[in-house]
């Protein structure tokens, strides 16, 4: 027999005894609708908090619904961290049922409540444009509701969320003033960017980039002939370079523009894929927020005739994922 079979039963009731007061300390969980939601959670929770995220890389937000095993997810949750002004529409009856029972913080809400900067009115039933993780100084005002609704769950990790909450904050400010720099290279008359769905009106308005959809807000919607052919005969008449499509959307409208703008001898391409309304992949640029708007600020600038300027300092962490997207994009 070994001396581990030899152990005396007071200290397997104690090492139990151990084990179990760790697992009572275990960090308390969050789950983020948005891949967006989540990583801002992770940023500021850290090891404090355990975060989860229902949608992953892909996942369009407008239309998804919730499986049986998401509503166990909700339940469990200490706090749901989600948009809001309707981003996860198929979500409303979920979010209502289980904010009864457990804190939620609606982000988007929240930061656009912080002021300065306004929200952008919608379409198509949408009363306020949901997507405003694309302006990155107006999403950096809800990491201080963030960080109390945090702190409120970990309170024992007050400190540490505070410091946290306040790296992230100039980051996202550092990422803002290089996304102004960035596009700001592109010669005027290119500075303007058309996709399939209304995803970037925070982006043109935070960034000075002149921002046509071809859908609308949602993405439930088909874009009429009509759309297409007045879409077309901007690019033509501009001489756009360039359009783009998204990660979460079906190229198909976008494919349809550039046809009807080929038509009108315009000489367009696509210029890349765009991240919209979902993270990219775990590993790549795009697997976290500033990531991603780094990533879509190379492809539109690269796209569009301007020159991608050097990360600063407080981004370094994002450098060599950068090099490697855009030694990809040159290939
Ligand atoms: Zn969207």
């Amino acid at each position: 027999m070994s001396k581990r079979g030899c152990r005396p039963g007071w200290l397997v009731a104690a090492l139990l005894s151990l084990v179990s007061g760790w697992a009572a300390a275990s960090p308390p969980t969050v789950l983020a609708t948005t891949g967006m939601i989540g990583d801002t959670v992770q940023a500021v929770g850290g090891e404090c908090i355990n975060t989860e995220v229902l949608m992953g890389p892909g996942v369009d937000p407008h239309l998804y619904q919730a499986s049986a095993s998401d509503v166990q997810r909700f339940r469990d949750a200490a706090l749901i961290a989600y948009n809001g002004f309707g981003l996860e529409g198929q979500l409303d009856n979920v979010l209502a049922r289980f904010g009864e029972r457990s804190p939620t913080l609606a982000l988007a809400e929240a930061a656009a409540a912080q002021g300065p900067a306004g929200v952008i009115a919608g379409d198509e039933g949408y009363a306020t444009d949901p997507h405003l993780w694309m302006d990155a100084a107006l999403w950096a005002q809800g990491l201080t509701p963030l960080r109390d609704a945090l702190t409120a769950i970990a309170p024992d990790c007050a400190g540490l969320l505070a410091a946290r909450a306040d790296l992230h904050r100039s980051r996202l400010l550092a990422l803002d003033a290089w996304l102004a720099e960035s596009i700001a290279t592109i010669p005027a008359p290119q500075r303007m960017m058309i996709s399939a769905h209304d995803a970037f009106a925070y982006f043109g308005r935070a960034y000075d980039l002149e921002v046509r959809g071809i859908q609308g807000i949602s993405t439930s919607a088909e874009a009429g002939v009509a759309d297409i052919q007045r879409v077309a005969g901007v690019i033509a008449e501009r001489g756009i370079p360039a359009i783009f499509v998204e990660t979460t959307i079906n190229p198909r409208t976008v494919e349809a523009v550039l046809a009807a703008a080929r038509q009108r001898d315009a000489e367009v391409r696509i210029g890349g894929s765009l991240y919209g309304d979902a993270l990219g992949e775990p590993g790549g640029l795009a697997e976290d927020l500033i990531g991603m708007l780094i990533a879509n600020g190379i492809t539109l600038v690269t796209a569009l005739g301007g020159e991608v300027p050097p990360l600063p300092d407080a981004l370094s962490p994002w450098q060599g994922r950068k090099r490697i997207f855009m030694e990809q994009l040159v290939e």
